[in-house]
């Protein structure tokens, strides 16, 4: 492991965390029970949702979603291609086909409505909408076209944990919200995600398919066979065990201080890189209030990217792509081509992502500034 000065991401871990995560393995209940239902119910309250089931990663929450839905063969599923793989790969999981969306403008990096409504067919059946760095998608529009189109949305919320469009949490605004609580997320078990949703049905089967499709004593007891169980669901096994749901309590704790924090760690950057004619800082226009997830920030010299790169790591400050563009991996070369996505392939060239965790002082912050300044002139030569 490389010893960075300043690195990408720390996970934010304290004493009440730790506390909190060793108390199922003392208690000797390790999973399915008090703290995954604590744990779902106290995100709920917070989210404002109805419905809330722990899973145990955010790919999972995905591939739950679209299964509740039943994304079958032959149906097709909008998304942005700048997003984690992980968008694309639950869709070829269940057989059914990705259909990339470009994004909307260099300024704002969320899927294009215009673009989307261009690649409907009579096939498709569902938007997955991710809310890239923690900025809300144009979910009205989205809905509206939705509406129009008898079109499931699923709102893929890894990056936008407590983000707020209209007074309402990213989740909530589409039939099913996922989240990913991966160490490197705004609050982590590790692993672990959450699925939400305000539809009664599709939290049942959600519930249900998270294990196995299998009824719960509670539910058998009502329907007559306390001591058997019925399968209701072809499910799978994507439980949360004790110690990770008990680590989420925790720290859900402090995510509104350091929701605060990150707001000042992301005005710090602005002032000090607004002003920079080299490169373009996105979402400068957006004024709902945004759990910041990532900093990232666009070359407008994309041939300057790998240099750049090289000099901010030799001055100990690590940085990232978010992200290759899906359709270029190899096993997506069947999209290279025809996915038609110019404004994801311009913004891909050039993007970095810059460290960003609440646990950044200010000083650290300028100097990863003054670095990003300085680089981006040896860059050049
Ligand atoms: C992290 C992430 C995921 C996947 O979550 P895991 O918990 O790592 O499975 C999905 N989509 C986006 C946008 C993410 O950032």
């Amino acid at each position: 492991m490389t010893n960075w000065k300043i690195p990408l991401f720390i996970p934010d871990i304290t004493g009440a965390d730790i506390q909190a995560a060793t108390e199922p393995i003392r208690d000797n209940w390790l999973t399915m029970g008090d703290k995954t239902r604590q744990f779902e119910e106290e995100f709920a309250h917070r989210i404002g949702a109805q419905y809330a089931v722990a899973v145990c990663n955010g790919t999972a929450a995905l591939h739950l979603a679209l299964s509740a839905l039943r994304i079958q063969p032959g149906d097709e599923v909008l998304l942005p291609s700048l997003t984690f793989v992980a968008c694309a790969n639950v869709i070829e999981a269940l057989g059914a086909k990705p259909v990339f969306v470009d994004l909307h403008s260099e300024e704002d990096w969320t899927i294009s409505p215009e673009d989307l409504e261009r690649k409907l067919t009579e096939k498709t059946r569902a938007i997955l909408a991710v809310h890239y760095a923690g900025f809300p998608c144009h979910m009205d529009d989205l809905l509206a076209i939705a509406t129009k189109y008898n079109l499931s949305v699923v709102e893929d919320s890894a990056h936008a944990l407590f983000s707020y469009q209209k007074g309402k949490a990213c989740g909530t605004l589409g039939d099913i919200g996922c989240f990913s609580f991966f160490s490197n997320k705004n609050m982590t078990t590790g692993e672990g995600g959450m699925v939400i949703t305000q539809n009664e049905s599709l939290a049942e089967r959600i519930r249900l398919m998270r294990s196995h499709g299998m009824t719960t004593l509670t539910l058998d007891r009502h329907r007559g066979h306390a001591f058997s169980y019925d399968v209701m669901e072809y499910g799978y096994n994507y439980r949360i065990d004790e110690i990770r749901s008990a680590l989420g309590y925790s720290q859900l704790q402090r995510l509104e201080s350091n929701g605060n924090r990150r707001k000042e760690i992301y005005r710090l950057y602005l002032e000090q890189l607004q002003e920079m004619g080299e490169i373009q800082i996105p979402f400068l226009n957006r004024t709902e209030d945004i759990g910041y997830h990532i900093f990232p920030i666009l070359l407008k010299d994309p041939n300057r990217r790998e240099s750049f790169m090289q000099g901010m790591k030799k001055d100990g400050i690590q940085t990232s792509i978010h992200y290759p563009p899906i359709h270029w991996f190899s096993v997506y070369s069947e999209f290279r081509d025809s996915a038609n996505c110019p404004m994801t392939e311009k913004i891909s060239n050039g993007e970095v992502t810059l460290p960003f965790y609440p646990g950044m002082s200010d000083d650290e912050v300028i100097t990863v500034c003054e670095a990003v300044k300085r680089n981006i002139v040896i860059s050049r030569q």
